[in-house]
């Protein structure tokens, strides 16, 4: 559990040194209790406070970091069961499997395509984090062959999935400073295992079929040393799976619960796709850390990456498009320009209607937060005066030669107002962006 200001205050030297920048060790409590310090700061911090520090300051669920570079993915530092109270901060990082049982070609044309799989959404790129190199074969040999594939031919962080800890330990000597996640510890293989990868400073998953025996397990890593830990509670059915989640969940967070504290990693394995697709979005909302998947097909993967783009965008940060002069096709000085709003959906639904009307045109796109058309407007973030500012800060006098701005028809409001600022003649568009297409033929010559 967090500790005041005042708590914290009790275990520092009280020596009013000021080493640490701060007057006071007061003042400084006050910035750590406010996570605008470190304890490093402090020379003379002794050791016993440190830990009781250092373990109080802990967040309820330990973030863990995979990859190296520029591949770098984190996942857990949650705070909240809800996303309402106030945000989730790592989306779940999606794997895809690749067995070391398939033949060369086959896993390399794998590889090659969980590399290239890019969806774009609301101005968002999305790809696919992490590889799962799955030791199918339960050869060590082969494992060890199947990764050496994977680090010449892809960047992304991986998961080593083996039981075997001896192949695990030579897998970690070849890519351990690309920080894969070694999956996994069981009861058969607990100590062995830890013993193979704590060397390598790299998380471990631990892997049992009932919430018991993942306590157990997690309280046993802890105490040989492993810090950095994923959970892995199987999978028997979707009923069981959502309430290990949960309670994994609750537990961390409400009791502050440390063998539970870490990132979930659950794997889909379900054939039918619709059923698979049903399970993954049960493990994004309800809280995996990582899901691995064995399907990379289009339609399954499109609804889950949405999902995870919709739960992990921070409500009070709307998505957003930069506020500027956009063109469609090729426009010149006679072609329309259309106002809008900087929310990213409002851009994106608008975008595709103008590229549909086959017209060429400018969209002129204004600095509202982030908020939508009508709720701008209510906001007094889309007036007229904010509208003819970005009019003369792009200089579109100079854009174009026709002096007509088409504002959207939910805001005809606006345009006596707009008239009077920019002096430009205001034309009245459609309600809807899919009126667009139509106005432009019809309305606009
Ligand atoms: Fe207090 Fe440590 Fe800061 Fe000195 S360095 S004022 S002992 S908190």
């Amino acid at each position: 559990m967090a500790l005041s200001g005042l708590d914290i205050y009790k275990l520092l030297p009280k020596t009013n040194c000021k080493k640490c920048g701060s007057p006071t060790c007061l003042a400084f409590s006050m910035k750590l209790a406010m996570k605008k310090a470190t304890l490093d700061e402090c020379p003379d911090i002794s050791q016993e406070a440190r830990k009781a520090l250092e373990e109080s300051s802990r967040p309820p669920i330990a973030l863990i970091k995979f990859g190296s570079g520029e591949n770098i993915i984190e996942t857990g530092g949650e705070t909240v069961l809800f996303r309402h109270e106030k945000t989730f901060y790592h989306q779940t990082a999606i794997a895809i499997s690749v067995e070391d049982t398939l033949a060369d070609a086959e896993f390399l044309a794998r590889i090659k395509k969980i590399d290239q799989i890019s969806f774009e959404r609301v101005g968002q790129h999305i790809t696919i984090d992490m590889i799962a190199l799955v030791n199918k074969s339960l050869s060590g040999e082969k494992f060890l062959s199947a990764l050496d594939k994977i680090l010449s031919n892809s960047n992304k962080p991986v998961i080593l999935s083996t039981p075997d800890p001896k192949t695990m330990e030579m897998a970690l000597k070849k890519c351990a400073d690309k920080r894969p996640l070694a999956h996994a510890a069981s009861s058969a293989n607990l100590k062995e295992m830890c013993a193979a990868v704590k060397p390598h400073k790299v998380p471990l998953a631990i892997k049992a079929d009932t919430l018991e025996e993942l306590d157990k397990l997690s309280h046993e890593a802890g105490a040989l040393g492993m810090q950095e830990l994923a959970l892995d509670p199987g999978f028997e059915n979707l009923h069981k799976s959502l309430n290990d989640l949960t309670q994994i969940r609750r537990l961390s967070l409400k009791r502050n619960w440390r063998p539970f504290g870490f990132p979930v990693i659950m794997f889909v394995k379900n054939t039918d796709k619709y059923q698979a697709v049903i399970e993954a979005s049960v493990f994004i909302a309800k809280y995996a850390g990582i899901i691995v998947l064995d399907s990379m097909e289009d339609d399954v993967l499109l609804p889950i990456v949405t999902m995870r783009q919709n739960i992990y965008t921070d409500p009070q940060k709307p998505v957003t498009v930069e506020p500027k002069l956009y063109k469609f096709g090729s426009p010149d000085k006679n072609s329309p320009v259309m106002v809008t709003t900087n929310f990213s959906l409002t851009f994106y639904t608008v975008s595709p209607e103008i590229e549909a009307s086959g017209q060429s045109a400018y969209l002129l796109v204004t600095d509202s937060e982030g908020m939508s058309v009508l709720t701008a407007w209510a906001a007094e973030k889309f007036t007229p005066e904010i509208i003819s500012d970005t009019m003369k800060k792009i200089e579109l006098e100079n854009v174009v030669s026709h002096k007509k701005i088409i504002i959207p028809g939910y805001v005809a409001v606006l345009s006596g107002k707009l008239e009077d600022v920019s002096g430009w003649n205001v034309l009245v568009g459609p309600k809807e962006a899919t009126g667009i297409p139509k106005y432009l033929k019809e309305v606009w010559k």
